[in-house]
């Protein structure tokens, strides 16, 4: 199965709101199997936004991620990487449709509640960025027969 990072950004533990995040993943059916507080230090920060250390507004980012603890999630589900994306929405929380996670929880552009990993490839280097092989948690999670038809488990 497919296992995806989210980090559950400063601005929503601020807001009271990770408990609702997490909350929408679990409806959804993925499976939590890893889980941690973390605070980002500059050279984390700069390594996790490489692509963006160039921007202008790469000190706001800066100064978001470090403003608080973040939570960090592994989801493992089918496809996880791409229905977490989806479940996420436009980076832009003002233009993020309605439903996704940014787009009922959020107005702005950085203070955009989670980060959520953007492909298969990058799943795999930045779940590895934050997490030992300790960190993750091996359960039956008996729901899966009722999520999933029987083919799709295979
Ligand atoms: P996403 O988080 O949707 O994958 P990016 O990887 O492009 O988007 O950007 C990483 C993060 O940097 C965004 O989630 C957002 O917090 C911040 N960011 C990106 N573009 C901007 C911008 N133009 N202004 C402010 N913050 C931005």
């Amino acid at each position: 199965m497919e296992r995806t990072l989210v980090i559950i950004k400063p601005c929503a533990l601020q807001r009271g709101l990770a408990g609702e995040v997490i909350s929408r993943f679990e409806k959804k059916g993925l499976k939590l199997v890893a889980l941690k507080m973390y605070r980002f230090t500059k050279e984390k920060c700069a390594e996790h936004y490489s692509h963006l250390t160039g921007k202008p507004f790469y000190p706001i980012i800066e100064k978001s991620m470090m403003a608080a603890p973040v939570i960090l999630c592994c989801l493992e589900g089918i496809d996880a990487v791409e229905v977490v994306r989806e479940m996420t929405g436009a980076t832009n929380g003002r233009k993020a449709l309605p439903g996704t996670v940014r787009g009922d929880l959020c107005m702005s552009h950085q203070e955009n509640i989670i980060h959520a990993s953007d492909s298969m490839e990058s799943a795999i280097v930045e779940l590895d960025r934050f997490f030992t092989k300790d960190d993750y948690f091996d359960y039956d999670s008996p729901l899966f027969d009722y999520l999933y038809a029987s083919d799709e488990l295979k």
